[in-house]
């Protein structure tokens, strides 16, 4: 019988609690969820592709159908070559709505036959990005409940390293 395959893509630049929220919620639901790390061409991340490859590794080590993998290109070209139905996307905030709403239509467009799931972001996490994550950590806050402890401890080591180069 065919698999029945989800793809979850973002930057995850780096990986948040809000991200595992959704992936712990989903996973169940698929008899296989491969987490996908969005390698752009712009250099605006923090983290190389697979330096995020491997925290979602570690950090999701404990789900037996999760797999994680680095995809450059549209998101459908992946979809398709793995055979996924459907793309899952996370929901918190309106702008998100916006961008999502945007994206899924595209998607569509170009792929008719992958559905995306759109999940509402839990109300513990509906404030987590990864961008708000690295905002804390910059000035020294701290992370306990919006990342996982070891992402915490790369995430200060590599903005002193950062900071220590400039
Ligand atoms: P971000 O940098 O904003 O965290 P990503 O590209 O890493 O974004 O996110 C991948 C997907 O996960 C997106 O659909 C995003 O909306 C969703 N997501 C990110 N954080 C959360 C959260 N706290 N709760 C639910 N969904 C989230």
């Amino acid at each position: 019988m065919k698999k029945n395959l989800a793809i979850y893509p973002g930057s995850f630049d780096p990986i948040t609690l809000g991200h595992i929220d959704i992936i712990q919620r989903l996973a169940p639901l698929y008899d296989e969820l491969i987490v996908v790390v969005s390698q752009s061409s712009s250099k605006t991340e923090l983290f190389s592709a697979d330096e995020r490859k491997n925290m979602l590794i570690e950090a999701l080590k404990n789900f037996k159908n999760v797999k994680v993998a680095i995809h450059q290109g549209l998101t459908i070209d992946f979809a398709r070559n793995v055979g996924a139905q459907v793309i899952v996307r996370g929901l918190r905030a309106v702008v998100d709505f916006e961008y999502e709403t945007s994206m899924a239509n595209m998607n569509r467009k170009l792929a008719p036959e992958i559905e995306t799931v759109l999940v509402f972001a839990s109300p513990e996490y509906y404030f987590v990005s990864s961008r708000a994550v690295k905002e804390v950590a910059m000035h020294g806050g701290p992370l306990e409940g919006l990342v996982p402890t070891f992402v915490a401890e790369t995430l200060y080591e590599r903005l002193q390293q950062k900071k220590r180069n400039s």
